[in-house]
C-alpha cells in the first residue's frame, strides 16, 4: 500500500465531511454488504415535539403535563426533551423531582408532587401492573400507525395518559438509502422503539428489514448475529446506546451530530449528520482502495 493514496483518501474525506480514524478502516469498506442504521437521530432528525395529550376520563391534562414534564425534564433523551419543552410551553414552571431514575430503553420514574410517576414504554408501566385503558390503548395504536411515538404516563398505581411525540425523517435519508443500495448494501433499521413506529419510518425511507424493540445492551448482539450469518456489517449510529454496536461492527460510522461516546467507538465520523455522507464515505473508501491496489 502506498501511504500517499491513503492520505489522499483521508484528505478528500475531510473535505466531504468524513473523519476517518485510521487508514486501516478503508479495507473493511470493501467487503461490507449490510448496513445497520439506528433510527432516532440517524435516519430521523431526533428532534421531536409533543403533539398530542390523551388522558383517562377523570384525569386533568394540566396535571399530566406537570408530572410527566417535571420527570422528563431530568432526562436527556430526545423524547424526554420534547415532553419537558411541550409541557413547559403549556403549563409554565415544572415542579421538582425526587428519586429520579432513568430506566434505560424503557423510560423514567420518580416522585413529583408526592406521587410516584412513571413515563415511558407500556412495558415499563406493566412492570408496576399499570395497564392502559382501551381508549388510551386505541390512542396509542393510532399514533403508532402514523409512525409517531406514544409514551405512557402513570402514577399512584394506574396508567393515566398517553403522550404523543413525533420525530421527523431527515429529508436526505431516503436518497441516502437509495445510494447505499446502489453500492450493493442491504439496509436494516435497528431501534429500541416499537415495531409499528419502526416500520412506518422504514417504509418512508425505503428499508425492508426492521429490527425493533431492541434494548440498548442488545444492539451489539444484533450486529453479532448478522456477522454470525456471514454478513459483513456496517453500523451507523449516534447515541450512547449505539457505542458497543458501533465498535462491534466491521465498519462503525458515527453521526457527527451524535454523542462523543458514539464517535469514539466508530471508525468513521459523518461530520454533518447527513446519512448521504455514509454512501460518500463507502464510495470514497472503495475508490481509494482501488488506487492503492
Ligand atoms: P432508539 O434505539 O430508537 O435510539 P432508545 O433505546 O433510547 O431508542 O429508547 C427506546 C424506547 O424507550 C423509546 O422509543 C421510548 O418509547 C422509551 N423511552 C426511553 N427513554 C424514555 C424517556 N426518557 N421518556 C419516555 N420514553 C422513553
Ligand atoms: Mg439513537
Amino acid at each position: 500500500a502506498t501511504p500517499t493514496a491513503l492520505l489522499v483518501g483521508t484528505g478528500r474525506g475531510a473535505q466531504l465531511g468524513i473523519l476517518i480514524k485510521g487508514p486501516e478502516v478503508l479495507e473493511s469498506t470493501r467487503r461490507v454488504d449490510t448496513i445497520v442504521l439506528d433510527k432516532t437521530g440517524t435516519v430521523t432528525t431526533g428532534k421531536m415535539a409533543l403533539t398530542e395529550v390523551h388522558t383517562a376520563d377523570d384525569v386533568d391534562t394540566t396535571e399530566v403535563l406537570r408530572l410527566a414534564g417535571a420527570l422528563e425534564n431530568a432526562s436527556e433523551h430526545p423524547i424526554a426533551q420534547a415532553i419537558a419543552t411541550g409541557a413547559r410551553d403549556k403549563v409554565g414552571d415544572l415542579p421538582a423531582v425526587e428519586g429520579f431514575t432513568n430506566v434505560e430503553g424503557l423510560g423514567v420514574q420518580g416522585i413529583v408532587d408526592g406521587k410516584a410517576v412513571l413515563v415511558g414504554r407500556t412495558a415499563l408501566l406493566a412492570e408496576w401492573s399499570q395497564h392502559l385503558s382501551s381508549d388510551l390503548a386505541a390512542a396509542k395504536a393510532a399514533a403508532e400507525q402514523q409512525g409517531k411515538t406514544a409514551v405512557a404516563v402513570g402514577w399512584d398505581g394506574q396508567a393515566r395518559a398517553v403522550l404523543v411525540v413525533a420525530d421527523t425523517v431527515k429529508p436526505t435519508s431516503a436518497e441516502a438509502i437509495r445510494q447505499l443500495r446502489g453500492l450493493g448494501l442491504t439496509p436494516v433499521l435497528l431501534t429500541g422503539d416499537n415495531e409499528a413506529v419502526a416500520k412506518a419510518v422504514a417504509a418512508e425511507v425505503g428499508i425492508d428489514q426492521v429490527i425493533a424493540e431492541v434494548l440498548p445492551a442488545d444492539k451489539v448482539d444484533v450486529v453479532k448475529r448478522l456477522q454470525g450469518e456471514g454478513k459483513v456489517v456496517a453500523m451507523v449510529g449516534d447515541g450512547v446506546n449505539d457505542a458497543a454496536a458501533l465498535a462491534q461492527a466491521d465498519l462503525g460510522l458515527a453521526m457527527g451530530t451524535g454523542t462523543d461516546v458514539a464517535i469514539e467507538a466508530s471508525d468513521l465520523t459523518l461530520v454533518r449528520g447527513d446519512l448521504r455522507v455514509a454512501a460518500d464515505a463507502i464510495r470514497l473508501s472503495r475508490r481509494t482502495l482501488r488506487t492503492i491496489k
